[in-house]
């Protein structure tokens, strides 16, 4: 479909940066929580350790041409690649959509494209690493002076109340019933997210992912059967509620205050 809006051509141009940028995003989901290098080698099948060829590596593309399986051994090639490829490419797009050409592109990029790491990274380890989470903390910190819509108290406050609170959760829980419940690498997460959304979005971020986990943490135990203990990460809830702050979360206040 050929528009004569530039904002359209713009949109897919990022949402084919995104594509690419989401296939960097699927190495450093494989390579972080296993302590290899994000940089070297150059992209291998998991199953036979072939050298991916560069036209198999095409996002998206080489998935759908390939049938979901690697070229030398067959081996099933997992539906996160496409998965987070998409993601990445239709996140990008909503931002500039939502931002325009602007520095806050830039940082939400970024901060969107460390989201899709530690959620995927996160559902399948159960880990949401350090290596992300605090060297966030203060990028985020710095990144906010580009944003117009925190300043750096509230960016300051945000780190301070997301790793406090959630601290605060965790501690609570673990008193409680001696068991533990919600890891550190939460409490380290939402501090780096309080850094780039300020502290009204911490506090929209805990509160949207508490009630979406809640549901979704009801519906899992039924599906288990009540007896089995089935822990669900927090990192992909925690995610989620930032990004639907993000794109949305001022307007949702802001109807929500006035009735
Ligand atoms: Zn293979």
């Amino acid at each position: 479909m050929i528009t004569a809006d530039p904002k359209w051509m713009w949109a897919s141009v990022i949402f084919l940066f995104g594509l690419v940028a989401g296939s960097f995003l699927n190495v450093c989901i494989y390579r972080i929580p296993r302590k290899r290098s994000i940089i070297l080698p150059a992209s291998f099948c998991p199953h036979c350790d072939a050298p991916i060829h560069p036209l198999d590596n095409i996002p998206l593309l080489s998935y759908l041409v390939l049938g979901g399986k690697c070229r030398q051994c067959k081996g099933p090639i997992s539906l996160r690649y496409p998965l987070v490829e998409c993601m990445t490419g239709f996140l990008f797009a909503l931002l500039y959509l939502r931002f325009g050409a602007s520095p806050s592109l830039l940082v939400y990029a970024v901060f969107v494209a460390a989201l899709v790491v530690v959620t995927f990274i996160d559902l399948e380890h159960r880990i949401i690493p350090d290596v992300i989470s605090l060297p966030g903390i203060p990028a985020g910190f710095a990144l906010s002076f580009l944003l117009p819509r925190v300043n750096w108290v509230s960016s300051l406050l945000g780190i301070l109340l997301g790793s406090g609170l959630l601290l605060a959760v965790a501690l609570g829980y673990e008193w409680l019933t001696r068991k533990e419940g919600m890891g550190m690498g939460d409490v380290k997460l939402l501090g780096m997210m309080g850094g780039v959304l300020g502290w009204e979005g911490v506090l929209f971020t805990i509160f949207v992912s508490s009630v979406v986990g809640a549901v979704v943490g009801v519906v899992a135990m039924m599906a288990a059967r009540a007896d089995t203990k089935y822990a669900i990460p927090y990192g992909p809830f925690l995610s989620a509620g930032g990004l639907i702050y993000l794109f949305s979360g001022p307007q949702i206040i802001h109807w929500y205050l006035g009735g």
